[in-house]
């Protein structure tokens, strides 16, 4: 990936332990994280997952201090290779999948949400079809990627694929129609710019595109990524980046609540939002899009949580919670 160094700052004197971290998160996010914010105020502050944050910015411990300095792409977080889609994978088998019952009448009727199980379980035996450079607007990128997997083994693509369907029927129970890029049908792909190409040409009112990060160990928590101001090429994200904000921010603070998991300690300075020009998932989206990097696969304490159904479940219930309100407004 692309992010160099800490999004950190040192400590800064305080006067309580947890004030200045939480007037912090709100001069950045203003309205954003109250899900996180309440959960601080209301945590343990010794506790487990949760502390993570704010601890590691306050006293950054060797491990994570250790990780936070180093550059991103050394650590192998997997969205900085990905990024770059295309057609041919196109063909095949579930394409976009609609799996979905007959939507029945919720608060979301009539509303489409294109979920994006991010990689593809079979992209590991296909290296030159996802290798295979697609245009995403300012510049070419690989098709797909293979994704990381947790030290044991457990595949981001297995991840990403059951909290998308996890996801898919909590909205579907909302009225919702749901969308997939892939559903596990097809042997490899979709490429990025296809990804991207389904969610337009369903114009869909949201999507989300599911990760997990492949960081050093040490690095803990989830974080959304919103799509920069890019104009190049084919790309122009410029009528999406608020939209998508609302929705990620939306997202962000139901991800903590439901899950209680912390944002992330090393990319997005404890807002648990990143914004990025480097994905052709995004750069391509010609509607409100942000993806979720749910945890770090290689980080033992977040793969204990990534690979619990009942976690990968709550994590569902945020997303489609943050789904709910931005499309409620
Ligand atoms: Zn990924």
């Amino acid at each position: 990936m692309s992010y160099v160094g800490p999004d950190f700052d040192p400590p800064q004197p305080r006067r309580s332990r947890r004030g200045p971290m939480t007037v912090a998160l709100a001069a950045l996010v203003p309205g954003a994280l109250v899900g996180w914010l309440v959960w601080q105020a209301v945590g343990d502050p010794g506790g487990p997952s949760g502390a993570a944050a704010s601890s590691s910015a306050s006293s950054a411990s060797p491990s994570s201090g250790a990780a936070a300095s180093r550059t991103p792409s050394a650590s192998g977080t997997d969205e900085g290779q990905r990024r770059s889609p295309s057609p041919s994978g196109a063909s095949t088998g579930s394409g976009p999948s609609t799996a979905g019952g007959p939507a029945a009448s919720g608060p979301l009727k009539g509303k489409v949400v294109v979920v994006d199980p991010g990689h593809n379980p079979g992209n590991f035996e296909h290296t030159a079809d996802i290798n295979r450079k697609v245009n995403i607007g300012t510049n070419s990128k690989e098709c797909d990627t293979t994704g990381t997997s947790t030290n044991a083994g457990y595949a981001e693509a297995r991840f990403t694929l059951d909290v998308a369907r996890r996801l898919r029927t909590l909205l579907q129970q909302e009225g919702a129609t749901v969308k997939f890029t892939q559903d596990g049908g097809r042997p490899w792909g979709p490429c990025v710019d296809e990804r991207a190409r389904i969610g337009n040409d369903a114009h869909a009112d949201a999507v989300v595109s599911i990760h997990a990060d492949g960081s050093a160990a040490g690095n803990r928590g989830f974080h959304v990524i919103l799509p920069a101001s890019v104009h190049s090429g084919d790309a122009d994200t410029r009528p999406i980046v608020a939209p998508s904000r609302d929705l990620g921010e939306r997202i962000a603070g139901n991800f903590v609540r439901a899950t209680g998991s912390a944002p992330s300690n090393y990319i997005g300075g404890g807002t648990g939002l990143d914004v990025r020009s480097d994905l052709g998932g995004l750069n391509l989206s010609t509607v409100p899009k942000v993806f979720i990097e749910c945890g770090n696969m290689r980080d033992s304490k977040d793969a204990a949580l990534l690979t619990s159904g009942a976690w990968r479940q709550k994590a569902a219930r945020g997303i489609s919670e943050g789904i709910v309100g931005f499309l409620r407004g």
